[in-house]
């Protein structure tokens, strides 16, 4: 009996680690062959290695680099037929301005909003932060979905997953750059699937909620236990949930769905 993503060639961006490295696993247990990028060339080799795959390190937003890596991906392993934008870098640690944020919440409980102090998330957001941000997240999936539709339109197949993020819906004020780079993924896929629809190729977005992976190591524990307070499951998500996912999006069962946003986020009320 073949499996359902028998030979089915899947390129992962960041699939060295937590959300990319559980996909590469999940959808090579269902038979697909996994063409592993990330920035860390030890890790993507390490995953490649595990599932059977190749390993394309490369910074996803380096869009020759890119265009190359999809290439080598289709004359080694003879197509694409799923792309995953997957590569990811957190929003910088907050924790620091815990005790400003206790302070604030109590004024706004006594009903003080005036006397609240300025959070300067913004305002102390630098320049290298902002670019970097869209850099990896909105100019990296961009980079992948052309990279991917130049293979794809001519195969007239193909399903590309883009990675956005809970905040990219649900905006977070300490991470305008992350938020907006997230938001714009879900608009970039949108814009795409429409594009591409009649050629047979399926874009869809996927918005985790907060999933414990290494991306949030640099939070503290107590903005940790923050965030669990506003998930109605009471507790983070695991990589397996989002690569479930990714896989119902890039087997059959989802044909039907394009320029369409999946949240998982175990009912996350930010
Ligand atoms: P992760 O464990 O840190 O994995 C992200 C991977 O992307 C890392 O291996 C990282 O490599 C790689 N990467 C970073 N910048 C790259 C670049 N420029 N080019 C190529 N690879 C790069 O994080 P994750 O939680 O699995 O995140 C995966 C995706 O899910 C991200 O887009 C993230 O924004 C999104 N997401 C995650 C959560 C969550 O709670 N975990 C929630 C919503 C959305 P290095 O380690 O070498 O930097």
């Amino acid at each position: 009996m073949s499996l359902v993503l028998q030979d089915s060639v899947v390129f992962i961006t960041g699939g060295g680690s937590g959300l990319g490295a559980a996909t590469a696993r999940r959808l090579a247990a269902d038979g697909a062959l996994i063409a592993v990028n990330d920035l860390d060339p030890i890790a993507a080799q390490k995953i490649a290695d595990e599932v059977g795959g190749i390993a394309l390190p490369f910074d996803v937003t380096d869009s020759d680099a890119f265009d190359a890596a999809v290439d080598q991906c289709v004359a080694s392993l003879g197509r694409l037929d799923v792309m995953v934008n997957n590569a990811g870098i957190a929003p910088q640690d907050v924790s620091n301005k815990m005790d400003l944020t206790i302070a604030n919440q109590m004024k706004r409980f006594e009903g003080r909003i005036a006397d609240m102090d300025p959070m300067n998330y913004l305002v102390d957001l630098t320049n290298d932060a902002w670019d970097r941000m869209l850099r990896v997240h909105l100019y990296g999936a961009f980079y992948g979905c052309r990279a991917a539709l130049r293979h794809m339109q001519p195969q007239r197949s193909g399903r590309i997953i883009n990675i956005s993020s809970i905040l990219g819906q649900q905006p977070s004020a300490a991470a305008p750059h992350y938020s907006v780079a997230k938001a714009g993924m879900i608009t970039l896929t949108k814009s795409v699937a429409a594009e591409v629809a009649h050629l047979g190729i399926n874009v869809n977005a996927v918005c985790p909620g907060y999933i414990e992976t290494p991306l949030l190591t640099p939070f503290s524990e107590m903005v940790k236990a923050g965030i669990v307070t506003r998930i109605a499951k009471g507790y983070m998500g695991e990589p397996n949930d989002i690569a479930e996912m990714i896989r119902f999006l890039s087997g059959p069962e989802s044909s039907y769905c394009t320029g369409d946003v999946f949240t998982v986020s175990g009912g996350y009320n930010g």
